[in-house]
């Protein structure tokens, strides 16, 4: 047996990352101590090293995480991801973000995450099932449908969400289909749950072109990433009339200044898995992709790209954050002092989990929901917590982030001081 071996991070900083931004918050709301020490610490973390049958019949251990970073307003809820570098430190600032951004937009869940160090490029179908299966497994002592929902995250996917979906209803003896969200329509999904967080990405970008008094058709924008957020999101944004001149994915981005054909390029992605050498466009460095000069910036991967080094060469109007913690804390500094809006991920990103709350009522009353009132009514709330969050950085000048935070924290604290401390 072998373990297996974990890429490590130049730093582990995340979850000081995550910290500091909720200080930020805390010190404007003047948040008093003690509830400051409850929140800004993970409630619940769960290590897993389990064993996974190989195709070649070898057996490895992977590492795998749960954490549960609060859960005073409902069940603890958040994706799970599968990528060589996932650390513990990572997952805390994953769920504690997640607590922030169900309280934003006002659904009455806590925050989790999940990981596995691993890599599922490498994986056969087979081996990435086991894996999941014995993961859910590890886990099972905290998930379940009023305890902990996980839903798809980086690299995983519905059908991810079936099979953990089916392993914790053999071991209850029925199904449990409120136990995961983000599942396929077959086993009791929502509709519209797989593109929900780019719609949700859809409506802030709507909202700050209306309060900027801007139209979006013409205007241009740049996606970092090509799965589960950045991908629909680029096809939306094309059928708007938006130019979406550069597109990356792990291995590799390309640019067209003239727009690139978002639909041929989601064909071409699925023919051979990767964006890297679309016809009609032209090569381009991972790193040069953020610095080109667009309307829209919309970091759709992983945390810290934006970052002290790039932050001053950076030249689009508005940052959206599809993804989780892309901008650290120096960098949102410097783009704030150049004038760059940054639509902070807990806003930005909260249209998938929004769904995910939908898809969990639905699970729940055995009753289903069509797709238009599911967009309905997530665009009512994105639209809602848009507002509300302009309102808070309006009312004290300040950045949209920090607001999110006051607007979050301050329900959760409310929920918190509400329950009192047990015992
Ligand atoms: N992984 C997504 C996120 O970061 C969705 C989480 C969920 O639906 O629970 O928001």
């Amino acid at each position: 047996m072998a373990i297996d071996s974990r890429a490590t991070k130049s730093a582990d900083n995340t979850f000081a990352m995550a910290q500091y931004q909720f200080d930020q918050a805390a010190d404007r709301l003047q948040l008093d101590t003690n509830l400051r020490e409850i929140l800004r610490t993970c409630e619940r973390e769960l290590t897993v090293h389990f064993p996974v049958k190989m195709s070649d019949g070898s057996i490895r251990v992977f590492e795998g995480y749960r954490v549960q970073h609060n859960i005073a307003r409902g069940p603890a809820k958040g994706g799970i991801r599968y990528h060589p570098a996932v650390t513990l430190d990572e997952v805390r600032a994953l769920a504690m973000w997640m607590t922030w951004k169900c309280a934003v937009v006002g659904i009455p869940f806590g925050g989790a995450k999940g990981g596995v160090v691993c890599e599922p490029k490498k994986l056969s179908t087979a081996e990435l099932e086991n894996l999941t299966r014995r993961y859910a497994t590890e886990i099972s002592v905290l998930i379940g449908p009023d305890r902990d929902i996980p839903a798809p995250d980086v690299n995983t996917n519905a059908q991810v969400m079936a099979w953990i979906m089916d392993t914790y209803s053999m071991a209850a003896g029925h199904s449990v289909p409120a136990v995961v969200t983000g599942k396929p329509l077959s086993i009791g999904g929502s509709e519209g749950r797989a593109e929900a967080t780019s719609r949700g990405c859809l409506t802030v970008i709507r909202e700050t072109a209306k309060r900027q008094g801007t139209a979006l058709p013409g205007q241009t924008a740049v996606v970092q990433g090509f799965g589960n957020v950045g991908a629909p999101l680029a096809t939306f944004l094309h059928e708007l009339g938006v130019k979406v001149i550069a597109v990356s994915d792990s291995s590799g981005a390309i640019f067209n200044p003239r727009g690139i054909d978002i639909p041929r390029l989601s064909r071409y992605k699925s023919e051979t898995g990767s964006v890297a050498r679309f016809m009609g466009t032209d090569p381009l460095g991972q790193a040069e992709l953020l610095e080109l000069p667009c309307d829209w910036l919309i970091p759709a991967a992983l945390e810290n790209q934006i970052t002290r080094a790039n932050a001053p060469r950076v030249r689009a109007r508005v940052v959206v954050e599809g993804a989780n913690g892309p901008t650290t804390p120096e960098a949102d500094a410097i783009l704030t002092e150049r004038g760059i809006l940054v639509i902070p991920d807990i806003l930005a990103n909260a249209g998938g989990v929004t769904v995910s709350y939908f898809e969990w009522v639905q699970d729940l009353q055995s009753f289903f929901w069509d797709e238009d009132e599911i967009n309905a009514k997530l665009d009512k709330l994105m639209t809602r917590a848009f507002s509300a969050v302009s309102a808070i950085a309006d009312r004290h000048d300040i950045d949209l982030r920090t607001a999110a935070h006051m607007l979050a924290i301050d329900r959760v604290a409310e929920a918190t001081r509400t329950r009192g401390i047990y015992p």
